[in-house]
């Protein structure tokens, strides 16, 4: 597995200095939850972190040392004493992977050195899954350390909380994002702003917006939105499809999938955007800064009212909607909203 010392990676400071300081000082619990929103860094910080765990000299250095036997059979995927889980059900981990994991932690109560368990997207447990889970929380055999990532802790059971040590990671600020995404993708110093904004201070989303088709759907999906009246109700039942149709052609074109989270994300800064203009005047606020312009001259054509709704129904929806539910079915209840919002 492909680790980053923990000095090579950005922001993160307070996470690091707890983990960094377990190693060197100890105590090492039984249960680490990494929590905190997707893409910001926190399973590449979880694996180096029990590389480190297992490194031969990290209580000297607070890190793994990337040179002793222990980290080269880690890097080489073959360290006896780590095991890395993935769900292997369609969406879930199969109660079976949990249950085998709790009698391999129970066998290991008697062997020599540490062992780590890593535990990525945790929150994709059913109850049964999360019960056996809970019970190999609740007997830790010694040496061993499992470390669970979520980016939905709150779908976790408040006793998987309360049994791990909770090691929180926030979002990038674009002061730390920026010059990482100028060097990592060769951008312009406009160009790293506008996506450090608009990717929320996530390193794993702002590179799904270097991608060209993804970049150039956001633009298209902007022109039609500013070209948008939101008082005119065919124009309202034609948004939806069109923006259906806007993101088929753009995964077609280049073989990806796009989020559907991230299409509301984008309407939803959109939307954000207008209010805030309307409210402040002053255009360096906006988060779309390619079209500030458009923005700042369209915003007073929608109404309080109308900005309001969609932005509570884009929240409902991004909360809700699954990620197989009908794109254009959810979008239609928004721009009517705004529509009825006008008669
Ligand atoms: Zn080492």
């Amino acid at each position: 597995m492909k680790t980053i010392p923990f000095a090579k990676i950005i922001g993160h400071t307070l996470p690091l200095e707890f983990i960094a300081n377990g190693l060197t000082h100890g105590p090492i619990g039984h249960a680490y939850l990494f929590y905190g929103p997707e893409g910001v860094g926190k399973d590449l910080i979880a694996s180096r972190f029990a590389m480190a765990l297992l490194c031969e000299h990290s209580s000297r250095t607070g890190d793994a040392c990337d040179a002793c036997d222990s980290c080269r059979r880690f890097t080489n995927d073959n360290h006896h004493n780590f095991q890395l889980l993935r769900p292997e059900g369609a969406q879930n981990y199969k109660v079976d992977q949990l249950r085998e994991l709790r009698r391999n932690v129970s066998l290991m109560a008697y062997h020599e050195g540490r062992r780590v368990y890593l535990i990525p997207d945790a929150d994709k447990m059913n109850p049964e899954g999360a019960n056996a889970i809970l019970k190999t929380l609740e007997e830790p055999s010694s040496g061993v350390v499992l470390i669970l990532v979520t980016s939905q802790s709150i779908k976790l059971l408040p006793t998987i909380h309360s049994r791990c040590q909770k090691v929180r990671f926030g979002r990038l600020s674009d002061h730390d994002l920026e010059p990482f995404l100028i060097q990592e993708y060769s951008l312009d110093k406009e160009t790293a702003s506008l996506l450090a904004r608009l990717s929320e201070g996530s390193p794993g989303r702002s590179r799904e917006l270097t991608l060209p088709s993804v970049s150039q759907l956001r633009k298209v999906l902007f022109s039609e939105l500013t070209r948008h009246r939101p008082e005119n109700l065919s124009n309202a039942m034609e948004m939806p499809k069109k923006i259906n149709d806007m993101r088929k052609n753009a995964e077609s074109e280049e073989d990806i999938k796009i989020d559907i989270q991230t299409l509301y994300d984008w309407m939803l800064f959109y939307f954000r955007d207008l209010l805030v203009y309307r409210l402040t005047k002053n255009p360096d606020l906006l988060i779309n800064q390619d079209f500030k312009n458009e923005i700042a001259q369209i915003s007073s054509r929608w109404s309080w009212s109308a900005i309001r709704s969609s932005i509570q129904q884009l929240e409902y929806l991004k909360w809700v909607a699954p990620k197989n539910l009908n794109n254009q079915f959810c979008l239609e209840s928004v721009f009517l909203r705004a529509y009825q919002s006008f008669s």
